[in-house]
C-alpha cells in the first residue's frame, strides 16, 4: 500500500488510563511540531462536553510537569470528543459525521482487548475502515492460538499493511541503540556469535508491585505483560542478523528469521515467582497462581547463536527499577598474568532504563610495577532514559506517516507467543518470594555452572510501591 499521511487521529479509550499517561502527552508534543494538524478525535462511554474533555487531557499534561502553552494550544485546536458506547452503531455514525471527508484516519485501539472486535466491527459497519489504518494495543492476544484469532478479526476489516501492532518498548530511543550500535561499528560483529558470547542475560526489574493495577494483572502475569513482547524483542534485536535493507520489511523479515529459530521454552528451564503479599492487592484472587517475576533460559537455533544461553529475568517488587542487558565474553584462553576474574571481566552492558548507558567491561593494568590489573568499565555513552522524544510520541508520529518499523508484524507476533506458549501452560505452583529480593532462589539455578546474575546498576535504589 502507498505511504500517506493520516487526515483524522480517532483514538478510542480517550478516557482511559493509557490516554492519561501517554497519549495525550504524545499527541500534544506531535501537534506541536506541526506533525498532527489534523482532527483530534477521542471515543469513550463516559459522557461529557468538550471543554471537560479539554480540562482532563489539559490534567494529563500537567501531571507530567510544567505545560507547553503553544503545545496545548495545537492540541486544544484540533481536539473533539464522542461520547457513546462501542457496542452502539450510533457511536460510528457520530464519529463518521465527526471526521467529516477525512479518507484516511488513523484509528488507535486504546481499549480492553475484549471490545477490540466490536469496536473493529462498529468501524467495519459505518464505512469507517476504508483506507484507513489501526494501531493495536498491547497485551496482542493471551497465547499463540487467541493472537491468531486476533489476527483473523483484524484481517476481516484491513490488511496487514494497515495494521500497527504498538509494542512501546520498540519505540525506545534506548532499545533502537541496540540494533544501531550492534551495526553501526565493526568491531562488535566480529565478536557476536558463539566463539566470543558466553552468554547473555536481560534483566527487567520493578521495585514496585502492581500500583492499584491487580485486576489487569492478575489475568496476565510478567510472562505476557512483558516477556512474550518486550523482552523477546529486545532479543531479537540483539540477536538477529544484518537486514538487507533499513526498509521495514527487511527489518522486521530479519527479525522473524530469529523469532522462528527461538526454541520454545522449555519449563524446567523456567522459573516463575509470585511475591508475599501480592495475594493481598486489590483485584488479585486470594488463590492466585499468577508470576510476578520469572526468571527464564532462552535458546536460539542458529550458526551464530547455537549453545549460548540468553538468560531473562523479569519481575516486580525487586530491589532496583532498571533494565539492563549483560552480554558476557568469554575469558582469555589461559591466564598470562593476574588471575582474570572470571564473574566480570570483559562484557558489554546495555541499560535500557533508568539510563541509557552503552559500556563495555575489560582488565587494565594497575599502576605499580606487578602486572596486576583491575576491572575497569570503558563508558560509550550515557544520557537519561526520557532525553529525547517519548515512545509513545515517535510511534504515534511514524504510524501517521505509515512507517511500520517500529510496530510487530502478524507472523512476528505469533512467533513470539510459540516461545512463550509452553512457560503459559506449566501448572506448577509460582514459588514465593520477598518483596525487595531478586526472586525465589531458585532463580539463581537457572543460570547454568554457577555463574551469577549480573544485577543492574544502580545496584540500590529505595524501594517504591
Ligand atoms: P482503561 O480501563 O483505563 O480504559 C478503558 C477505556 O475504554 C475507557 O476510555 C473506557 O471508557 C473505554 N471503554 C471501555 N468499554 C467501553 C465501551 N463499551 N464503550 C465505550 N467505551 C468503552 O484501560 P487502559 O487505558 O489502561 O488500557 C487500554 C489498552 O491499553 C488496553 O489494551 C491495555 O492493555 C493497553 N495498555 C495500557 C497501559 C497503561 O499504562 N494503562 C500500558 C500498556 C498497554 P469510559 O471510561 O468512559 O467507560
Amino acid at each position: 500500500m502507498p505511504s500517506f499521511r493520516a487526515d483524522a487521529f480517532v483514538f478510542f479509550g480517550a478516557t482511559g488510563d493509557l490516554a492519561r499517561g501517554k497519549i495525550f502527552p504524545a499527541l500534544a508534543a506531535l501537534a506541536h511540531s506541526g506533525q498532527l494538524d489534523v482532527p483530534i478525535v477521542g471515543v469513550a462511554r463516559s459522557p461529557m462536553s468538550i471543554d471537560e474533555f479539554r480540562s482532563r487531557a489539559r490534567s494529563s499534561l500537567e501531571a507530567k510537569g510544567p505545560v507547553d502553552e503553544n503545545a496545548w494550544q495545537a492540541l486544544c485546536r484540533q481536539l473533539r470528543y464522542i461520547d457513546g458506547d462501542y457496542r452502539d452503531p450510533n457511536t460510528f455514525a457520530k464519529l463518521r459525521k465527526e471526521i467529516g471527508d477525512a479518507s484516511h484516519p488513523l484509528h488507535y485501539l486504546a481499549i480492553p482487548p475484549s471490545m477490540f472486535e466490536t469496536v473493529l466491527e462498529g468501524l467495519a459497519k459505518a464505512g469507517g475502515t476504508d483506507g484507513a489504518r489501526v494501531i493495536v494495543e498491547k497485551p496482542f492476544g493471551r497465547d499463540l492460538e487467541s493472537a491468531r484469532e486476533l489476527n483473523r478479526t483484524l484481517h476481516a476489516h484491513f490488511p496487514e499493511s494497515s495494521v500497527f501492532r504498538i509494542d512501546h518498548y520498540l519505540g525506545k530511543e534506548a532499545v533502537q541503540n541496540l540494533l544501531y550500535f550492534r551495526f553501526a561499528n565493526s568491531f562488535v560483529e566480529p565478536l557476536w556469535n558463539r566463539t566470543h558470547i558466553d552468554s547473555v542475560q536481560i534483566t527487567m526489574a520493578e521495585a514496585f508491585g502492581v500500583r492499584g493495577r491487580g485486576a489487569f494483572y492478575d489475568g496476565v502475569g510478567t510472562i505476557r505483560d512483558v516477556v512474550q513482547n518486550h523482552l523477546l524483542q529486545v532479543v531479537s534485536l540483539l540477536a538477529m542478523d544484518a537486514p538487507i535493507g533499513s526498509d521495514a520489511e527487511s527489518m522486521r523479515s530479519e527479525k522473524l528469521r530469529l523469532f522462528r529459530a527461538m526454541r520454545p521454552l522449555d519449563p524446567a528451564q523456567v522459573v516463575r515467582g509470585q511475591f508475599r503479599g501480592y495475594r493481598d492487592e486489590p483485584g488479585v484472587a486470594a488463590d492466585s497462581k499468577v508470576e510476578t517475576f520469572v526468571a527464564l533460559r532462552l535458546q536460539i537455533d542458529t550458526w551464530r547463536w547455537a549453545g549460548v544461553p540468553f538468560y531473562i529475568r523479569a519481575g516486580k517488587c525487586l530491589p532496583v527499577t532498571a533494565t539492563e542487558v549483560f552480554v558476557d565474553l568469554k575469558t582469555p584462553p589461559m591466564s598470562v598474568f593476574d588471575p582474570v576474574s572470571k564473574a566480570r571481566s570483559n562484557y558489554f552492558r546495555f541499560q535500557l532504563s533508568p539510563e541509557v548507558i552503552v559500556s563495555i567491561g575489560a582488565r587494565a593494568k594497575k599502576p605499580g610495577e606487578g602486572m596486576l590489573g583491575e576491572d575497569v568499565e570503558l563508558v560509550a555513552t550515557c544520557c537519561p532514559e526520557n532525553g529525547g522524544r517519548s515512545a509513545y510520541e515517535r510511534l504515534i508520529g511514524d504510524a501517521l506517516r505509515g512507517d511500520s518499523s517500529l510496530f510487530t508484524r502478524d507472523d512476528t507476533v505469533e512467533a513470539a507467543w510459540r516461545v512463550v506458549d509452553p512457560a503459559l501452560r506449566d501448572d506448577r505452583p509460582v514459588l514465593p518470594y520477598d518483596p525487595g529480593s531478586w526472586g525465589p532462589a531458585a532463580a539463581a539455578k537457572v543460570v547454568a555452572d554457577g555463574e551469577p546474575w549480573h544485577d543492574p546498576y544502580p545496584r540500590e535504589q529505595p524501594a517504591s510501591k
